[in-house]
This record gives C-alpha cells, structure tokens and sequence, in this order.
C-alpha cells in the first residue's frame, strides 16, 4: 500500500458524511451522558478539515498528520477535539517515512493511541474513545506482523471496531462527563466511541475502493 495524502479529501467526504447520517442518534447518546456538543465539536473540526483539503493533500504524510492535528487542535473545542489533535501530532513525530505502508502505519498508529491515553489519562475500560481505539490498534499490529492482504485488514479492524462500541455499553464512565452520572452511565453507549467506530468505517471504506 503506498497511499498518499491525495486520497485526503475523498477521505474527509465519507467522514463528514457518516457523521451527518449519524448525526442525531449520536447527540441522543452523547445527551444520555455528556452534554450532547460532541459531533458539533467532530462538524467543526471536519469543516476546518474541509478548507484545508487541498493545501493537505499536497503533503506527504508526516506534513500531513501534523497539520490536520493543527488544525484539530485550533478549531475543536471539548475533550474529544485534542486528543484528536494528539493522535495526529504523535503520528507525525512518530513517522520515519515519508510514505506508508501497513507495517509502518501499524506502528504509528500503536504509539499514537498511547499518546492519548497520555493526554487523557485514560485506558480500555474507561467507556471513551478508547474501547475503540485500542483494539483497532492492536489489531492492525497483529494483522501487519501476520502479513495479511489490505482487505481483509480493514475488515477485522471495522468488526473490532464494532466489538469496541458494544463493549462500553456496560461500563463505569471513569473519565470524562459521563464520569459524573456514576453508575447512571451505565447502560448506554459512549457517544466518542461511537463516533470512533463510524470514522474508522468510512475510512476503511475509501481504501478498500483505493486499493
Ligand atoms: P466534552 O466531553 O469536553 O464535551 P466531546 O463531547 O467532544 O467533549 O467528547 C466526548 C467524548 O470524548 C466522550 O464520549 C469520550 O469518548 C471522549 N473522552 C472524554 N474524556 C476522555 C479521556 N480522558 N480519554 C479518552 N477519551 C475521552
Ligand atoms: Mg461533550
């Protein structure tokens, strides 16, 4: 796979339009137990994305990933907007190569999730984004190192996805607002999960036509 920043745009589109499609039973989650801003912070960081679409798909990676974390950074308000920016500034200290390939992503991927769980102070179990982050990450390691081909990747990587989801439906919030209700998180969905689990779906779906 030697996917370049090109596919950028195509990628923002199928992110801006899944969370729109999924606009209103997100809010509903994220009102459950947050304070139901959360994919009006996602809209305004992929509308910021939006208008930097052509000057990012110009750049190789590295370039790419600290600018999108840039632009996260200054345009997302609310918890879910920097550590997003984090994910994206660690890729690019993390990356050696200036392309990648499934091997390389992998292992900057792995050590971007820990950036947030830094930033976050957070960890699986917690009912964030992470119940979603982390196992995709470990899975795309244990794929990479299994040597297996880009479709089939991206198809375990959407079900772990969904598993993450699922899996904090059940879970004590610890971190973040829904940490507030206590117990009364119980029971339902984190909206950041959530969103998480439909970003990487949209992304997976515009590589798999890639490659
Ligand atoms: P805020 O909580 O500041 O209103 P958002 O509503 O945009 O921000 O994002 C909320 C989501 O962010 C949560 O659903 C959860 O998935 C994620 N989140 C919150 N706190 C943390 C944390 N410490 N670590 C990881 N993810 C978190
Ligand atoms: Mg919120």
């Amino acid at each position: 796979m030697s996917l370049t920043p090109v596919l950028f745009p195509e990628l923002i589109n199928a992110v801006t339009e899944t969370i729109a499609a999924h606009a209103e039973a997100v809010t509903e989650l994220d009102q459950a137990i947050g304070d139901g801003d959360h994919v009006f912070n996602l809209q305004r960081g992929l509308q910021a994305l939006q208008a930097g679409n052509a000057d990012i798909a110009v750049l190789d990676w590295p370039a790419a990933w600290q600018k999108i974390g840039m632009i996260l950074m200054s345009a997302v308000g609310g918890a879910s907007g920097s550590l997003y920016a984090t994910l994206f500034i660690s890729l690019n200290k993390n990356s050696h190569d200036k392309t990648i390939d499934l091997q390389n992503f992998a292992s900057i991927f792995g050590l971007a999730v820990d950036a947030v769980k830094q930033r976050g102070k957070a960890d699986v179990g917690e009912k964030t984004m992470l119940d979603v982050l982390v196992p995709v990450a470990e899975a795309l390691k244990q794929d990479a190192a299994a040597g297996k081909p880009l479709p089939e990747v991206l198809d375990h990587v959407c079900a772990v996805a969904e598993a993450g989801v699922e899996s904090t439906r059940n879970m004590l919030a610890t971190k973040g607002r829904a940490s507030f209700l206590g117990e009364r998180s119980i029971g339902h969905i984190d909206a950041g999960a959530k969103t998480a689990q439909l970003m990487i779906e949209a992304v997976a779906g515009v590589l798999k036509k890639a490659a």
